[in-house]
């Protein structure tokens, strides 16, 4: 099969080595298997339109891989597949100082390109854990969200052109790059969010923003996660312009000052629930009034606010490093669920008291974007109990977790996507005729069913159709 490909890629092109293809096709859930027949490095666009279309004329699966930082089993295979990185097709094109824009091509990692933009004065909003990993391309096909939604949205709101290489080869220049266009459907947002399974990615264009003037970061302890929400709306109600409301549960945080030694917490007392908030306010006078308010009525216990900016770093590690500080206390098995923001307390109750009643040997790490409902729900095998029982100890709560979240309108994937993970959970979040719907898009995109074919949901046709 690597004479398909030879005559055009050199040998750092093609990868056929066991140990580098089982890396290059994991992402950060560990339950699958990561196999493939070959991982191909495209370096630009015309290579990557004849490794599609030379699978596509001999049938071979395709999977896009960005920086397998993903946590929905969206980059594994079974070993039928062919691995076709985006590493390499990593360039900036142009930065638009004007139109406040920035278009380079799917590889680039998402912190080189944010510091890219700021280097320019603007900025480019997007901002989770996974930055130093993650691809523009993989962000897109994820629609990933990140801390700074509730001011910039998912990354949805931040596109404004897509260049797509087609399973045969072909290219689809989506690449307007317009604010405004109403010229009938808008083709691009079908490949926003579609895990690399209606075709490739190749060049992104998208917005800008200003730079962030007077960001202020404070760090409240709280003792009640009912408080939480009340937090937001006290915020909200004095028009505070709040860019990012981020909440660890006590488990989180400790884990991650256990991690972190050179980190402390900013409290000398211990609370149950902590925020990290940021917020872009001159007056750090208005946001002292309002901490100490909070603190009289009792809705918060502590509050500190990031005096520099190597505080400011430090709190944001805080929250930034909780997920890999919960990965070292245990096998974790991750959701990541959102739930109308009012709903938040009456959910999380329900899911605590789930957790005492039917899974208490197991440790529960919640964390997450709570100013946009979102939150992360790890479950920790810290006791070390056979893998076997604790996947289906897992696959188990999360049915009963999906109800629950059923029950209160919310999705059971609020950024990390289906992937494998979620397909068949699919169902309590989509009718069954969105999802033949979205079968017909996939097969009008895609018909010999080679873009990384069985995630989100199956498709019944054989490849050789
Ligand atoms: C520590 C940590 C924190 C995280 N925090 C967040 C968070 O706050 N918010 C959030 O939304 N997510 C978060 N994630 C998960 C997030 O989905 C991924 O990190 C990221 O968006 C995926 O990008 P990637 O380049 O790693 O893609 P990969 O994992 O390589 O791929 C993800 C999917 O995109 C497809 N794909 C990749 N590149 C392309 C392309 N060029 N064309 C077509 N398809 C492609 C793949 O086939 C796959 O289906 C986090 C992950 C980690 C490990």
């Amino acid at each position: 099969m690597k004479n398909l490909f030879s005559g055009f890629l050199d040998a750092t092109q093609i990868l056929e080595d066991s140990t580098l293809i089982s890396q290059y096709m994991a992402d950060r859930t560990k339950h699958y298997k990561s196999l493939a027949k070959l991982v191909l490095l495209p370096q630009n666009v015309d290579e990557l339109c004849r490794i599609a279309s030379i699978c596509y004329n001999n049938s071979l699966l395709m999977i896009p891989l960005g920086g397998r930082t993903g946590l929905s089993a969206a980059t594994v295979g079974t070993g039928d597949e062919v691995g076709i990185a985006m590493d390499k097709m990593n360039k900036i094109i142009e930065i638009d100082e004007i139109g406040y824009t920035v278009e380079c091509e799917a590889g680039v990692i998402l912190e080189n390109l944010q510091q890219a933009v700021s280097e320019r004065g603007m900025l480019f909003p997007l901002d989770y854990a996974a930055k130093g990993s993650c691809q523009i391309g993989g962000s897109v096909s994820t629609n990933a969200g990140g801390i700074n939604v509730l001011k910039y949205g998912m990354t949805r709101d931040l596109v404004l052109g897509l260049e797509i290489v087609l399973a045969d080869g072909k290219i689809l220049n989506l690449n307007h790059a317009l604010i405004k266009d109403n010229s009938a459907y808008k083709l691009m947002q079908l490949f926003i969010g579609a895990e690399g399974t209606l075709g490739f990615i190749s060049k992104v264009t998208l917005k800008c923003y200003p730079q962030v003037k007077n960001r202020q970061i404070v760090y409240f302890g709280v003792k009640n996660f009912e408080f939480v929400p009340q937090i937001l709306q006290e915020l909200r109600q004095r028009s505070f312009d709040i860019i990012a409301f981020e909440c660890l549960s006590k488990v989180c945080h400790d884990a991650v000052l256990e991690s972190m030694p050179q980190l402390r917490s900013p409290f000398q007392s211990i609370h149950h629930y902590y925020i990290l908030c940021e917020l872009d306010e001159k007056n750090s006078d208005a946001i002292s009034e309002v901490c100490s308010e909070l603190m009289e009525s009792d809705i918060i216990q502590d509050a500190v606010i990031a005096q520099n900016d190597k505080e400011a770093t430090l709190f944001k590690l805080l929250r930034e490093a909780v997920s890999d500080a919960l990965y070292l206390k245990g096998e974790v098995h991750a959701n990541d669920i959102s739930v109308p923001v009012s709903s938040l307390k009456l959910f999380l109750n329900d899911l605590n008291n789930l957790f005492r009643n039917s899974y208490s040997k197991y440790l529960l790490g919640v964390f997450g974007h709570i100013g946009d409902g979102n939150l992360h729900i790890y479950i920790i095998n810290s006791n070390n109990e056979s893998g076997e029982i604790f996947k289906n100890a897992c696959l188990k709560s999360d049915h009963e977790i999906f109800a629950l979240i059923e029950q209160y309108r919310g999705s059971i994937s609020a950024e990390h996507g289906i992937g494998l993970l979620k397909k068949s959970a699919l169902r309590y979040r989509r009718s069954e005729t969105e999802i033949e719907l979205m079968r017909n898009i996939k097969q009008l995109f895609d018909p010999k069913n080679l873009m990384n074919p069985g995630k989100i949901f199956t498709v019944e046709i054989s490849p050789n159709d």
